[in-house]
C-alpha cells in the first residue's frame, strides 16, 4: 500500500470515530449502539460511485447495514427498508431492528438532507 493510500486510510478512520461521536455512538440507519470497534465507516456515496473519503461523505454505521447496503445509494436502500420483500436481507435486518427502524430512517434522511445542502450525495 503507498504512503498516500495510507494516509487515506487514516483519515477515513479519524473521520469515523468523529461521525461515530457525532451519532452518539448509533448506527446512522438502525440506531443500534456501536462501539469505536464495531463501527465501520460508511460512505453516503460509495467510492465505487465516485464518493470521497472527507468527513463530510462518512458516516458511522454498523456491520449489518453497511454490508446490506452494499452499493446501493442511501435513498435506494431507504427504498427498500420501505418496501422488505425487494430485498430478502434488508427483510430479515428489519424484523430485528424493527422498532428503531422510523427513528433510524429520520435520522437518515436529515443527514442526506444536510449532505445534499452541502452538495454530496446527488
Ligand atoms: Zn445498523
Amino acid at each position: 500500500m503507498g504512503k498516500r493510500d495510507r494516509l487515506a486510510k487514516a483519515f477515513v478512520r479519524a473521520y469515523r470515530i468523529e461521525a461515530y461521536t457525532r451519532q452518539e455512538g448509533r448506527c446512522i440507519y438502525c440506531g443500534a449502539f456501536l462501539s469505536a470497534k464495531t463501527a465501520t465507516a460508511e460512505h453516503i456515496v460509495p467510492t465505487s460511485r465516485g464518493g470521497s473519503d472527507r468527513a463530510d461523505n462518512i458516516a458511522a454505521a454498523c456491520a449489518d447495514c453497511n454490508s446490506v447496503r452494499g452499493n446501493h445509494s442511501v435513498a435506494d436502500f431507504l427504498k427498500r427498508l420501505r418496501k422488505p420483500e425487494s430485498c430478502a436481507p434488508a427483510r430479515l435486518w428489519i424484523c430485528h431492528f424493527n422498532r428503531r427502524i422510523n427513528k433510524a430512517v429520520q435520522r437518515c434522511e436529515a443527514f442526506i438532507e444536510q449532505a445534499r445542502i452541502r452538495g454530496i450525495g446527488r
